[in-house]
């Protein structure tokens, strides 16, 4: 047996191989085919860049949000805490530990959701978002929310809620129904469950609480058709 090597063979598995990383193969969500996950990038982009209001000279990293491009759900906060300004990534310090949990406890996990926030920098101290930021704001979350274009959305608290259904209602009244949302493009209608935020559960830890947000994502899973986890015997 010839102990040869074969040169143009070599060249040809060394360029499949470059061609299968780079190009067209789908890696799932970073093949060049794969148009949300680059229209998505350009606006992390963007946000990074963004400077259309003060918390664009505050923030240390822009947080524009993290998951599956083609996500069937996708969850929407307030605005990004310190370690969320600190990584760069949504939902990351406590609160976002007990939406992993959440998520979890749906049988699923970060890479199956899409988590972004109505503001993508931090407001220092963690203040409430100001009328102003939301505004200048809301033209990224309302793209990504085109380009992902999910069956369902769950509004995490009461500003994404009420930003995102233009009302002024409590988040005791929005929870547990499903809203209408269109895109700012048209698209819809979007499901929007409204529910509360992991944060104000990790203040009130109580059971009644964690039953009714359990029965906010009970619906949001039956929505999508998937199966409920069987209750523990
Ligand atoms: N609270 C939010 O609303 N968003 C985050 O990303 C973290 C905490």
């Amino acid at each position: 047996m010839s102990s040869e090597v074969d040169i143009n063979k070599v060249v040809r598995q060394h360029k499949e191989l470059e061609e299968f990383f780079t190009s067209g193969f789908s890696v799932k969500g970073k093949s060049k085919a794969d148009k949300a996950a680059v229209d998505l990038e350009k606006i992390a982009q963007e946000i990074n860049k963004c400077c259309q209001c003060s918390l664009g000279s505050t923030r240390t990293n822009g947080v524009p949000g993290e998951g599956n491009p083609h996500a069937r759900l996708v969850f929407v906060g307030e605005a990004p805490g310190a370690d969320e300004d600190a990584q760069g990534r949504p939902f990351v310090g406590r609160a976002g530990q007990l939406l992993d949990k959440i998520i979890a406890g749906m049988g699923l996990g970060r890479g199956d959701v899409f988590i972004c926030n109505v503001l993508k920098c931090r407001p220092p101290g963690n203040r409430d978002p100001k009328p102003e930021e939301i505004e200048k704001c809301m033209p990224f979350l309302q793209k990504q929310l085109d380009i992902i274009r999910p069956e369902i959305i769950v509004a995490l608290g009461a500003h994404a809620a009420r930003t995102l259904l233009g009302n002024d209602l409590p988040i005791g009244q929005l929870r547990g129904r499903f809203f209408d949302y269109h895109t700012s493009s048209g698209f819809g209608p979007i499901k929007l469950m409204p529910t509360y935020h992991p944060s104000y559960l990790l203040r009130n830890y109580s059971d009644d609480n964690r039953r009714v947000v359990w029965e906010d994502m009970k619906k949001v899973m039956a929505e999508l058709g998937m199966e409920l986890p069987k209750p523990k015997s």
